[in-house]
């Protein structure tokens, strides 16, 4: 068996720990690759994994995207993620949760968490009963930020597209525009209905078909089969469900001009920004255009900590600079040949120190 730090995914990881609760039957991955910048922020995924070793990838992969995105999108945190390794019938109970707060406490406050794929506000609600490092709760009043990361995280998204509808197809508008998205969850279902609602044109997908069609006729769009959304001929084709999927198959099978969306991972491996770039299809660095979710949750954290609420016009003003952010990536792009997601590579890696 490889160690995991033998692993190509293993990038100096500060640490990375292994939890087994025998009582509850909790076993966790959580994994801090940076604190340069900060506390390592990031979610929880609650995922089962047909091998451990995928677990160990995906902590690994996931925690060093966060220093990225955290770094790139002006925050004080550093990068750090959990998974949780669910069993084949997804039993998540009480006891787990306890034990993972329990967990995440014990670090001190080095990683803080909030939700990801396959936990809920309400699990996070559980999780803050034993840690204070926790973000992503509930919170009261209009005007203050914070709770489910989801629909910020969308906000960006959707901003971040217009941002690239402009730069590659140079319109302003979004009227007719083809957008395919894959995913019709949480991110995917906010980024379709602000879509909609600047008169885009929409194909949609979902594993669960049934999710991706209900939304179809809520936004009187279409909805294909989910192994049909990559080969959709439209303008943008935004992935908002797992990752990995733009590998050498994926990308071949592209008919867009732009590739646009929140799933976390996009490219299966570097090279795949390279095939992208070849096809010349304009990228959005996956890290870059989600971050929408981690700003909400980072300013609700702080504002928590310094006994206030996180002001949701604050929240509005760092999602607004999502597209310059995006903005700048292409033109160095541009100008230097360099595929997009290694000119951001190299701006984050300055950012936390490893440039
Ligand atoms: P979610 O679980 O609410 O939604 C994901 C959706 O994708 C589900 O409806 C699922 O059925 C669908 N799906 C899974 N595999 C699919 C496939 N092969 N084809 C089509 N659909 C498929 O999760 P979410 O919170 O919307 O997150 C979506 C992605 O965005 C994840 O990669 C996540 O890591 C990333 N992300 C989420 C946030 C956030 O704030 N929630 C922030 C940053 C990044």
């Amino acid at each position: 068996m490889t160690a995991f730090w033998a692993e190509p995914d293993f990038d100096a990881h500060e640490c990375v720990q292994l939890v087994h609760d025998r009582k509850s039957g909790l076993t966790a991955i959580i994994a801090i690759h940076s604190t340069h910048c900060g506390p390592a922020a990031g979610g929880t995924r609650f995922w089962h994994y047909n091998d451990p070793a995928g677990a160990m990838r995906d902590a690994l992969r996931l925690s060093r995207g966060m220093s990225y995105k955290n770094a790139m999108a002006g925050l004080p945190m550093g990068g750090g993620k959990a998974v949780i390794l669910a069993d084949e019938q997804r039993i998540k109970t009480p006891e787990m949760l306890a034990a993972f707060g329990d967990a995440v406490e014990a670090l001190g406050g080095r990683y803080i968490t909030a939700e990801d794929v396959g936990i809920t506000e309400a699990d996070m609600v559980a999780v803050a009963q034993r840690t204070a490092y926790v973000s992503g709760l509930p919170v009261a009043g209009a005007g203050n930020a914070g709770g489910d990361p989801g629909p910020f995280t969308a906000m960006g998204i959707f901003l971040g597209i217009k941002a690239a509808v402009r730069h590659k197809l140079g319109k302003d508008s979004l009227a007719g525009v083809h957008v395919a998205v894959q995913g019709t969850g949480s991110v995917g279902g906010g980024v379709a209905r602000l879509l909609a609602k600047e008169g885009a044109r929409l194909t949609l997908a979902d594993i669960h078909s049934e999710r991706a069609a209900g939304l179809a006729r809520e936004l009187g769009c279409q909805a294909v089969a989910s192994d049909a959304i990559m080969s959709v001929g439209c303008d943008v084709f935004s992935p908002n469900a797992l990752g990995a999927i733009l590998d050498d198959a994926g990308v071949a099978r592209l008919d867009c001009a732009v590739v646009a969306g929140g799933a976390n991972n996009q490219l299966a491996r570097p090279e795949h920004g390279v095939l992208l770039a070849e096809r010349g299809i304009l990228y959005a660095p996956d890290y870059v255009i989600n971050a929408g979710g981690i700003i909400s949750v980072t300013l609700e954290y702080l504002a928590r900590r310094a006994g206030a609420s996180a002001d949701i016009n604050e929240v509005r003003r760092r999602l607004a600079q999502i597209p310059g952010r995006l903005e700048s990536i292409w033109a160095e792009s541009d100008a230097t040949g360099v595929p997009a997601d290694v000119v951001a590579d190299r701006m984050a890696q300055k950012l936390i120190g490893r440039g």
